[in-house]
């Protein structure tokens, strides 16, 4: 008998967890990876998307090209999970489960904050990223504010990373001395477990005389008078506005009954959930670790351990501990790296300055997983 595993969403985790599980125990394995896309795209990507870096279909990577000994990919829409029953509903069909994995990540809940649709811009999504490909062109001068909407946000440094790509963009077009470039975070420096690494950020928003405004969230947008309200109820004034909007989980993980406080509690060293051989992994988790593929790689591979484990009767595997290394764009082509654990004590982090060197290491990042995961060399 093969053991059936069925994996909800193809991003970073689920995709890791396959390739593992494939690699493995292959010739044994029944599973099913069911993702609603079409395509994969990295999260970085939306950055080179938005600045005309690159084109939308340039970083889209089909599954179809996934073939792996053990598993079948399935584009379906999710309509519902019963946890209980290990089974899974989705436009095509039902799945019933040996072991369920959920790795559905973060979405996006843009009327949280009122005027954000009608007034600004997000780059979270992929379509708001490749919107924006129309829209930054018409910016030549003004205000341009960063905003985070809400404290829980994927890949933190990725607002910092915004502002000191779009310094790069506005130079290359002449018109930088034009405009003045706000990032409104929550924290008091960018990256709270890295303070070398948000020295490098503040220093590097300094020369570019970009305005750090820390500790707010912007709360609402007023289309009307081009004004971002922030959480203290102060106000600034702008022309273009590029939101991180709140995160939620997706709605069929809310109907789903698995949720607390909005995400789906694991046990932080195993990534079980409540629900027997049914785990949780990555941005739709509560775990602790910031919302990062690398993050959801890393939990992956600990489930694919323990999985691995169940099926040749071993010792379970070590604790998940929320290691993960994160590439940081500071324009002028140089990439800085912070790496960091989270889980195993105070969150820590250890940064290595921007270079070209680094640059090509994020180049690697990328190609490797399209080799490992897609077979696309
Ligand atoms: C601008 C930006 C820059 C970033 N840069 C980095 C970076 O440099 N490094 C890094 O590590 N992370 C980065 N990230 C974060 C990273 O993209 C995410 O944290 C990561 O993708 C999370 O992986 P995941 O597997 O948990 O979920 P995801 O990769 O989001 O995968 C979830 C999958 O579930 C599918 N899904 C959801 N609902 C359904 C449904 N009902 N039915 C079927 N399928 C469904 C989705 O289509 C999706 O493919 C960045 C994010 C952004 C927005």
């Amino acid at each position: 008998m093969k053991l059936k595993v069925v994996v909800l969403g193809a991003g970073f985790g689920g995709l890791e967890l396959s390739t593992i599980l494939s690699e493995t125990i292959g010739d044994t394995l029944d599973l099913t990876l069911i993702d609603q896309n079409d395509s994969f795209y990295f999260g970085f990507s939306k950055l080179d998307v938005m600045f005309g870096r690159t084109s939308p279909d340039a970083v889209r990577i089909p599954y179809r090209t996934i073939a792996k000994p053990g598993v079948r990919f399935r584009q379906e829409t999710i309509m519902a999970i019963d946890p209980n029953a290990r089974r899974v509903t989705t436009t095509n069909g039902t799945y019933d489960a040996d072991v369920l994995v959920v790795a559905l990540g973060a979405d996006y809940d843009q009327a949280a904050t009122p005027g954000l649709v009608e007034g600004g811009n997000e780059f979270y999504s992929f379509a708001g990223a490749a919107r924006l490909r129309d829209v930054l062109p018409a910016f030549t001068n003004g205000h341009a504010i960063i905003g985070v909407t809400n404290k829980s946000f994927k890949c933190p440094p990725a607002p910092s990373e915004a502002a000191l790509l779009l310094h790069d963009y506005l130079v290359a077009r002449g018109v930088r001395d034009a405009c003045r470039i706000s990032v409104v975070m929550p924290f008091g420096i960018p990256i709270p477990p890295s303070p070398a690494t948000s020295q490098a950020i503040l220093a590097a928003f300094a020369e570019r005389g970009i305005t750090y405004v820390r500790d707010r969230l912007v709360s609402a947008l007023d289309p009307v008078r081009r004004v971002a309200v922030l959480d203290d109820g102060s106000e600034m004034p702008y022309d273009l506005f590029l939101g991180i909007p709140k995160h939620c989980v997706p709605e069929v993980v809310a109907a789903s009954g698995m949720t607390e406080n909005g995400w789906i509690p694991v046990d932080k060293t195993t990534l079980k959930t409540r629900f027997p051989n049914v785990y949780a992994i990555g941005d739709v988790t509560s775990v602790g670790t910031p919302k990062a593929g690398v993050f959801s790689e890393g939990a992956a591979r600990t489930v694919a351990a323990h999985i691995i484990a169940g099926v040749r009767g071993t010792e379970a595997p070590p604790a998940f501990r929320g290691i993960g290394s994160c590439y940081i764009e500071f324009g002028e082509e140089r990439v800085g790296r912070v790496d960091v654990e989270f889980l195993a004590g105070p969150p820590t982090g250890t940064f290595t300055d921007p270079s070209a060197a680094l640059a090509g290491e994020k180049k690697i990042f990328g190609s490797s997983r399209r080799a490992r995961w897609f077979g696309i060399k």
